[in-house]
């Protein structure tokens, strides 16, 4: 029970060794990949990342804004207007050679003077204050600012989503000849803006100055309209449209977004490129549970294997408590537990069981003569013959320096008598080898049969006396009590 206790301590303790140093180990190595990654992210990557689809988008949206301001001021078309806008597919040739050219979705002209709305098929309509889808062109007409980009339906393209560049056009005299530009699919730049959501792995959105998101990709479908409704990103919306470049970071749904800003000043938008820390971090959080169970396992390996280990030894530790290293008898500790159980097996089932106490004669001598060594294997010449001559059953003991105990079990006095005689005679008879010598002692032997009403402490002590008995007749002999 104790051995168990302290074994268990044992495996208590090394686990938690283990569990503390493992975990302290995993979690900073964890900890400081996840710092590396954040800050990788937050000083290199997202910027890296947004000025490269910066970049991209400046091809696909200021390019066109660039086309827009420079067909405000063509020539062609102030002369063509200033003419009192005669042939109308010259100026839808100019418009669609202009659309073909920079391949963007639509390019028109919308005259002040006679309000007809050209594009590259000809005329469209003519605009009107009151029809509510030509109101732009009402309103570009009071602009201080020299153009506006304005997201609405295409009415020349089955309504589809567009951005357009709308400019106000001035000829020489500064006087306004009406609003000219190009217009860009929504879809095209939203699938656009997926592809570099997908090549970047971040979530990209276009906003407006008021915080209107004008464009998104499919990434993050936004069905909020504007970043002052989105979770965590309002908080810090209005710090993010003050500025015009910069990091930030916010939660939401516990995940934390780090957010590179940029503003595009040719469009007056701010490009949103964010990216959500939990992904990044997702592969060395694997990494993290991988750790563990490669632990969980180590350390049940080790627990296995310490029991194992500290059981082997301690049976083998209780093995040596139980034989004398000498004789490899049993010694007096084990002997009075193992006959404990076989006196009361004797008591039990009424069977005989005889005890016989013996002590070799005048060992001081032996030892004295050849010393100590000599006398050693003398002791271990008698163990010999007493486990040889002795059934399995019974039980041979080493009591003391040259004394030794046998339990005959299930073995009346009779047999006793003639196995002791046995003994006694081998005893005697044998030479024990030792160097050149030829060693020769003999043993007096105490007989006592065990009564079963008597104490054990009875029996030994009528064993012992007839052995003194024996030593006092001249030894070499058995005497019965
Ligand atoms: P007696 O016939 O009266 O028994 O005489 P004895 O000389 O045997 O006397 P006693 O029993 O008093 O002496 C026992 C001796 O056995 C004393 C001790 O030195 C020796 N002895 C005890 N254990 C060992 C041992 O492990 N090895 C050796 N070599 N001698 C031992
Ligand atoms: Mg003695
Ligand atoms: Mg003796």
């Amino acid at each position: 029970m104790a051995n168990f206790l302290h074994r268990r301590k044992l495996t208590v303790i090394l686990c938690l060794l283990l569990t503390v140093s493992f975990l302290t180990v995993s979690l900073m190595s964890y900890y400081a990949s996840k710092n590396a990654i954040h800050l990788a992210l937050v000083e290199k990557e997202l910027p890296l990342t947004s000025n490269a689809i910066y970049a991209e988008l400046q091809k696909d949206l200021v390019r066109p804004f660039f086309i827009s301001s420079m067909m405000a001021t063509n020539t062609f078309l102030h002369d063509w207007v200033a003419t009192g806008e005669q042939q109308p597919e010259l100026i839808s040739r100019y418009l669609k050679e202009t659309k073909d050219t920079y391949q963007v979705f639509t390019s028109f002209f919308v005259s002040d003077k006679t309000r007809r709305y050209y594009y590259p098929q000809g005329v469209l309509k003519t605009v009107s204050p009151s029809v509510k889808a030509d109101k732009w062109f009402f309103r570009v007409r009071e602009l201080t600012e020299p153009y506006e980009i304005n997201i609405d339906y295409d009415q020349a393209h089955d309504n589809t989503l567009t951005i357009f560049m709308n400019f106000r056009v001035f000829n020489h005299q500064q006087q306004f000849l009406g609003a000219t530009g190009v217009g860009l699919s929504m879809n095209r730049l939203s699938k656009l803006l997926s592809h570099y959501e997908q090549s970047y792995q971040k979530n990209i959105y276009l906003v407006d100055s008021t915080g209107r998101i004008r464009l998104t990709g499919d990434n993050r479908l936004h069905n909020t309209r504007s970043i002052y409704q989105m979770d965590g990103l309002k908080d810090i919306a209005a710090n993010v449209l003050s500025q015009h470049s910069n990091n930030f970071q916010y939660r939401s749904q516990k995940n934390n977004y780090l957010l590179h800003v940029k503003y595009m000043p040719e469009v007056r938008l701010f490009l949103f490129v964010e990216s959500e820390e939990n992904q990044a971090i997702a592969q060395i959080r694997r990494a993290l549970y991988l750790n563990i169970a490669v632990f969980v396992l180590i350390v049940l390996a080790t627990i296995i294997l310490t029991n194992m280990t500290v059981g082997y030894y301690q049976k083998k530790l209780a093995v040596m408590a139980t034989i004398d290293h000498l004789t490899k008898l049993m010694n007096r500790q084990a002997f009075e537990a193992f006959s404990a159980n076989m006196l009361a097996d004797s008591r039990r089932h009424k069977t005989p069981l005889t005890v016989l106490m013996m002590d070799i004669d005048y060992f001081k001598k032996v030892n004295d003569s050849y010393g100590h060594a000599a006398g050693d294997k003398v002791l271990q010449g008698i163990a010999q013959i007493l486990t040889s001559t002795v059934r399995e059953a019974d039980l041979v003991c080493r009591w003391g320096g040259e004394e030794f105990v046998i339990f005959l079990n299930k073995c009346d006095v009779v047999d006793a008598e003639r196995i002791a005689e046995q003994i006694r005679t081998k005893v005697a008879t044998q030479a024990f080898e030792f160097e050149l010598y030829h060693l020769k002692v003999t043993l007096s032997t105490g007989l006592a049969s065990y009564r079963h009403d008597e104490p054990v402490q009875e029996l030994m002590a009528r064993a012992d006396n007839a052995l003194y008995e024996a030593k006092n007749s001249g030894r070499n002999s058995i005497v019965r009590h």
